[in-house]
């Protein structure tokens, strides 16, 4: 039912019981009309890590940080705002954990400079926006919604999307010293003696790209991701995360959000790939989001993972890694919080 006619039965249905809504319950629900589906998922990226090597008091921090990122989002879409408002709200708890490599607690590059990069896309009309490159935005995914609702474009980077924010206003920018952590200066020295050693210039530690995808109760999805990129990048690296139909992609009836080795990300088009098989070939989201994720990644030489949900709300995380972060609201209610395979 529309929104304005879902209320206006509320306003009836009130009135004749003297009713009183308490603040923030559901209102398709208290209208007696049959409630359409919400859903929310989100990551804080996928990765290879043991279950020994994840100490504690980091995976409790980790934790709590992933339900905080979907009390944020729910309680957008339980007020019946939009998918869009949701992946960002939870994103934006995401980015300022300095748990994930996202905003604050970013990986650095080889220059030993946060580089951060982000995109959002509203699958009510494929509309998108998405930066890369930035080093003062404390937000990145608030940018990239700016590019979306705010510009003519769909993508700007490094200065250009710096001075972009400064013109449209209201997007806070920080000292590049707000995103450094200790522990992600010492992944990047550990991965400069492993290039001086003659190793990979970059390892396959994705552990902490975020992201989210969203059914509103309007039936829109909306998907968001943030990154930092991969330690040691260098000459002005980016990945899939803000690539529109690699690491983000929403329309109609599907929503992804991707983490992993970017370039392969790119290179199979992964977020717009799933959706395409909803599209083209009526698979249903899991078969798709597996047949992508576990079958033409790895084979193709990468790997990662994914979010995903379709517009009746059922949701996929498919990795092909050792764990992702990963938490999710299911239709009739569930929630759950996971990191490997359990
Ligand atoms: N996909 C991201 C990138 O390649 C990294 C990640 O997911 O952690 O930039």
């Amino acid at each position: 039912m529309h929104r304005s006619i879902r209320l206006a039965v509320l306003a009836i249905t009130m009135l004749a019981s003297g009713g009183v809504a308490a603040a923030g319950e559901d209102v398709a629900v208290q209208a007696g009309a049959e409630p359409r589906p919400i859903a929310l998922v989100i990551h804080g990226g996928a990765g290879t890590m043991s279950r020994a090597q994840l100490r504690a008091k980091d995976e409790a921090g980790i934790r709590a940080a992933l339900e905080q990122a979907l009390d944020a989002g729910e309680a957008v879409l339980r007020r019946g705002g939009s998918a869009v408002d949701a992946v960002a709200a939870s994103v934006v708890v995401l980015e300022d954990s300095p748990y994930f490599n996202a905003g604050k607690g970013a990986v650095f590059n080889a220059e030993g400079i946060n580089e951060l990069d982000a995109s959002i896309m509203d699958g009510d009309g494929q509309r998108a926006g998405a930066i890369a490159g930035v080093h003062r935005v404390k937000n990145p995914i608030l940018l990239a919604r700016a590019v979306m609702e705010r510009s003519r474009h769909v993508m700007l980077v490094g200065d250009g999307a710096e001075a972009f924010a400064r013109e449209v206003g209201g997007i806070a920018l920080v000292d590049p010293s707000y995103f450094r952590t200790e522990q992600r200066w010492k992944q990047l020295e550990a991965a400069r003696r492993l290039e001086q050693a003659g190793g990979p210039a970059a390892g396959n530690a994705y552990f902490g790209t975020v992201g989210a995808v969203a059914l509103d109760r309007q039936g829109r999805i909306a998907a968001a991701t943030s990154t930092g990129g991969m330690t040691n990048k260098r000459w002005g690296r980016v990945g899939d995360s803000p690539v529109i139909g690699a690491g983000t992609w929403a329309d109609a009836r599907c929503g992804v959000s991707a983490t992993g080795w970017g370039e392969f990300f790119i290179r199979l088009a992964v977020a717009h790939d799933i959706c395409a098989r909803l599209a083209y070939g009526g698979l249903s989201l899991k078969v798709a989001a597996d047949e992508v994720v576990m079958r033409r990644v790895p084979a193709a030489g990468g790997d990662g993972g994914v979010i995903a949900l379709d517009a009746e709300g059922n949701i996929a995380m498919p990795f092909n890694t050792d764990g992702m972060y990963r938490a999710a609201l299911h239709p009739d209610g569930t929630r759950q919080v996971s990191i490997f395979r359990d």
